[in-house]
């Protein structure tokens, strides 16, 4: 059994020592630069965020086995606000927050105090981090770490923002922004409870009246307010009556903050409960007709304004609603503050036509799936389909005014116009789902004066994006159009806030760049980075000039020199290493960053560098489960990083993360799955042991089994190399352990015996040596730990991790030892099942193996195949010119006819490969096998020819012999 935690700081140390994975420039290697996310450092990391690193590592190892110099740095992100609340909540000491810190990530009580600054939490999450990398095994070259929040950094990210504001992509403006009141900062994905993105929607509010009163229905589909039937408000919420810019406006109390921020000026005047104004009638600015307003306890003061319209023919959840309302109503009239007749004759009035559909497709898809209650969580199902087929294929019906015949992709925007104009209607900026900020509170929708965004939305940008993305390898290629179709929407995104850490923007020092606009092009700094730490300059050397020249080859080092005072060689050198390393040629990544940082990179890095200088390749992973469920702190199943190395090993732990990953889905893990993985381990690291403690043979010839294990060998080498050039890890795990191991336990059971004779015993060493060297090698991205451990014993020279990846060796690739392999393990096969069958117990297996004239008729009706089609008629009258047949009259006959149904069923790989290989001695085949299939079934083995005169043929089976099916007898 191996001792993972020994054998893993025995080479961490080494490593360490050799300054292994230090990457300067090589001019003599091609090189091969990835990177992965710089971590957020408000946690350990855990097994969740294994896959994805892991991952990166594996492809960096593998890359440099392929003989590339491979840089791979990691830095911290710092930037941001989600620390400052975390301290706050540390400083009032709230138990879910202690508990994680102390139970979960172990910090001893006496340290907390010690973290009270986000800067000392963030310096001591980094530091766990970056053991916990160091103990799994990551090959960093860790001299190029920074924060985002030294010098030289807001030094860097001054200059992308000049560089950005120079060719016009930052732009001020108004905009509506998800905002947090606690915080009292625009709030990104980043941000929230479950890092969800809070996604923004104009809605219409559209004016219904009472007299001089207006009650603003909040809707995203303002075409069907012409099927309007009645008005819903919340009886038990709290309204309000307020002076609106100047109208009268009712809405819920909860509406008026956020129509406030939304910059409009808003007076209350009175407050009261929404069941007041049950019964109340008002009237549709659309049709001048008057509705009701009925009580609804679903509608949430919440959402919007409070104030909704009811259609039944285009809502599901309208349409349930209001018939469960009628039910009610006539069961207990008295209960209702209105008559049944206000209720029970409204019908749903359809105002879109639908091919496909009846009257109302929202009555349809109710009925069709049986929904009858307004909890139903079908319901929301309903409400997307609806919206969507009438969206994409509805067309407005006559009752709608001018818009009749419109689609309503149209409609719906000219509904909206047109009744803004006729100041029937107003809007209101709204999130689509309700979004919680990790300090708890609810995000709203604030509209954000003179903020600075980053222009995603310039049409020629997007352009080169396009080109970029087209160019680019990502892995796996389904994704691609999912970036595209992100180019296509993207818009205008806030780029800075007035609190947290992080860079100034150099023209307005009072905004700080947000987290996800100072990480787009920071790979290009890990290349510069070693050089400065050097040099040490102070920040103020660090100029647009230098910039320019570093990174886009502007100016002279010359003129850098003139004005920063830096050595011109040091501003070459660092210049070169810049170009050395770039482009970035992978950049890993989760598949939740798409919409945003992933594709962020794309453009800036489009925007500021030459084509190029251009990212090259993505690789997008899926996320990881654990045994089945999603990992979550309330799941309590996070197991950090650092602890589950020392649970499980290192390496089992990362062959554990990566042998479930298939592209993008997601992987299960599980600490049996480590578990196993240990024993796999455990079983290659004994046989290597054991292959080790022989030396080298010399001398020494191969036999066919031979020939077969290491013609399968290349086999599995050929799959494992094809699966890790697209990073399909779990298929090239497999190829090396599960699929060699099977071809192994069939080889060492048929060389069994033989380890006794010295010919055999040596070319046996030579074939276990190939195999526990070729799968060392391709273990090592995934096992690194354990295969520098064997590769020491099996006695290689430096390090596995440089060790050439294995490469299949066409002179070993012999189908035909395959074929003849296939030969032996049939007649195994089919022994031992006639031995279950009949019940014998064998004292001798004759095999016999098919005559010379067999041969010669098989071969012919395989040629004719391989021309065109055998036939047996002239597969006969051919076989009769031959002299041998003429005297077997009655056997040829029969025997070509059974060749040629055999012979049109071979598939074409193995006919070209048996007319290639011609007549098989397959008496010397079964005679180098007897000591295998003796050993096998525990008695005597005899092998002729069928016409071998000395031949033993009680049971007249000898006969029946075939090419490549020799006749068997078991006495
Ligand atoms: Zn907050």
């Amino acid at each position: 059994m191996v001792d993972w935690n020994s054998v893993e700081r025995k080479w961490q140390t080494r490593w360490a020592e050799a300054a292994a994975f230090e990457t300067d420039p090589d001019p003599t290697k091609p090189k091969y630069y990835l990177t992965v996310a710089y971590p957020y450092p408000n946690s350990p990391q855990h097994i969740g965020h294994g896959r994805t690193y892991t991952l990166t590592d594996v492809h960096a190892r593998y890359m440099r086995m392929k003989g590339y110099n491979v840089l791979l740095p990691m830095a911290w992100h710092y930037t941001g606000t989600p620390l400052f609340a975390m301290v706050e909540r540390l400083k009032e000491r709230d138990p879910e927050l202690v508990s994680t810190f102390t139970n979960l990530y172990g910090i001893p009580e006496g340290k907390l105090a010690t973290l009270e600054t986000p800067e000392a939490m963030a310096n001591y999450f980094a530091n766990e981090i970056k053991t916990g990398m160091q103990r799994i095994g990551y090959s960093i070259d860790w001299r190029r770490t920074f924060t985002t929040v030294d010098d030289y950094y807001h030094r860097f990210i001054e200059w992308q923002f000049a560089k950005l504001k120079q060719k016009g992509y930052i732009t001020q403006g108004s905009h509506p922004v998800g905002w947090c009141p606690s915080c009292g900062n625009p709030v990104g994905q980043h941000d929230t409870v479950g890092d969800k993105e809070p996604e923004i929607e104009e809605f219409t509010l559209i004016k219904f009246t009472k007299g001089d009163i207006v009650f603003p229905a909040a809707t995203l589909r303002p075409e069907t307010v012409y099927g309007v039937t009645n008005m819903w408000l919340n009886p038990d919420a709290a309204y309000v009556e307020a002076d609106v810019d100047g109208e009268t406006w009712v809405v819920s109390a909860e509406a008026v903050e956020k129509l406030e921020m939304l910059g409009r000026k808003v007076k209350v005047n009175a407050e009261f409960q929404g069941s007041r104004l049950i019964g109340e009638k008002l009237t549709n600015p659309a049709t001048g007709k008057e509705l009701p307003i009925l009580p609804a306890p679903f509608v949430s003061p919440k959402n919007a304004t409070g104030v909704v319209m009811s259609v039944p023919a285009h809502a599901p959840f309208d349409y349930v609603a209001l018939e469960q309302l009628k039910r009610k109503v006539r069961a207990n009239p008295e209960a209702y503050k209105f008559k049944p007749s206000d209720v029970t004759p409204l019908k749903p009035i359809s105002v879109i036509e639908l091919s496909g559909y009846g009257e109302s497709p929202a009555v349809d898809i109710v009925k069709k799936m049986g929904i009858t209650d307004q909890s139903s969580p079908d319901l929301e199902k309903a409400t997307k389909e609806v919206y969507s087929v009438e969206f994409h294929g509805g067309k407005m019906r006559g009752n709608t005014g001018q818009y009749i015949g419109m689609s309503v992709q149209t409609a719906k925007e000219a509904v909206k116009k047109d009744l803004i104009a006729d100041d029937k209607a107003s809007t209101m900026y709204e999130l689509i789902e309700p979004v919680k900020c990790r300090c708890g509170d609810e995000v709203v929708v604030k509209i954000f004066e003179n903020q600075w965004f980053i222009n995603y939305g310039d049409e020629a940008w997007k352009k080169l994006a396009r080109e970029n993305i087209e160019e680019m390898e990502i892995i796996p290629r389904e994704l691609k159009q999912e970036f595209l179709n992100v180019v296509d929407w993207l818009k205008a995104k806030a780029c800075a806030r007035k609190a947290g850490m992080g860079t100034r923007l150099p023209w307005a020092p009072d905004w700080i760049i947000e987290a996800l606009s100072d990480s787009t092009i920071y790979m290009a700094y890990y290349t510069v980075i070693r050089l400065l730490n050097e040099l040490k300059p102070k920040p103020e050397q660090l100029t647009e000039a230098f910039w320019d020249y570093v990174y886009l080859g502007i100016g002279s080092p010359v003129q850098v020199e003139a004005e920063t005072g830096l050595p011109m060689e040091k501003v070459e050198e660092i210049h070169r290493e810049f170009e050395y390393f770039y482009p970035l040629d992978a950049r890993h990544s989760g598949r939740d960053l798409i919409p945003n940082h992933l594709t962020f990179m794309v453009f800036i890095h489009d925007a500021i560098f030459p084509r190029k200088h251009w990212v090259k390749g993505i690789v997008v992973n899926g996320s990881v489960l654990m045994e089945g469920a999603k990992m979550s702190k309330s799941m309590n199943n996070i197991i950090p990083l650092i602890n589950a190395v020392e649970r499980f090993g290192a390496d089992p732990l990362r062959l554990g993360l990566m042998i479930t990953a298939e592209p993008i889905k997601d992987a299960d893990f599980s600490p049996e799955l480590a578990k196993s993985m240990g024993d796999l381990l455990d079983r290659i690291y004994a046989r290597a042991q054991r292959v080790s403690s022989e030396p080298e043979p010399e001398g020494y010839e191969l036999g066919e089994a031979d020939l077969w294990m290491l013609s399968k060998l290349q086999g599995h080498i050929r799959d494992a190399g094809e699966a890790m050039d697209e990073l399909r890890v779990r298929k090239a795990i497999h190829a090396a352990t599960y699929d060699l191991e099977a071809d192994v336990e069939w080889y060492l059971k048929r060389i069994e015996g033989d380890r006794d004779h010295e010919d055999r015993r040596k070319a046996i060493a030579h074939v276990e040596r190939a195999v526990v060297d070729a799968q060392v090698r391709m273990l090592t991205p995934f096992a690194p730990h354990i295969c520098e451990e064997m590769r020491e014993m099996l006695g290689g020279e430096g390090f596995a991790a440089f060790a050439p990846w294995p490469e299949v060796d066409g002179a070993l690739v012999r189908e035909d030892a395959e074929e003849l392999e296939s030969v032996v393990r049939g007649l195994a096969e089919d022994v031992a099942n006639i031995v279950k069958v009949t019940g014998i117990k064998p004292s001798t297996i004759h095999f016999y193996s098919a005559d010379g004239w067999k041969w010669k008729v098989y071969r012919m009706a395989m040629e004719m195949q391989a021309k065109g089609s055998v036939d047996t008629g002239t597969l006969i009258r051919e076989a009769f010119k031959d002299d041998e047949m003429k005297a077997k009259q009655k056997e040829v006959p029969a025997f070509a006819r059974i060749v040629a149904e055999e012979v049109k069923r071979m598939p074409e790989a193995t006919l070209k490969l048996r007319c290639e290989m011609g007549a098989v001695n397959e008496v010397k085949l079964l005679q180098d096998a007897e000591r295998f299939l003796k050993a096998q079934f525990g008695c005597d083995v005899s092998v002729s020819a069928e016409s071998d005169p000395w031949a033993e043929d009680p049971a007249k089976r000898a006969g029946r012999a075939r090419p490549f099916k020799p006749a068997i007898y078991v006495a």
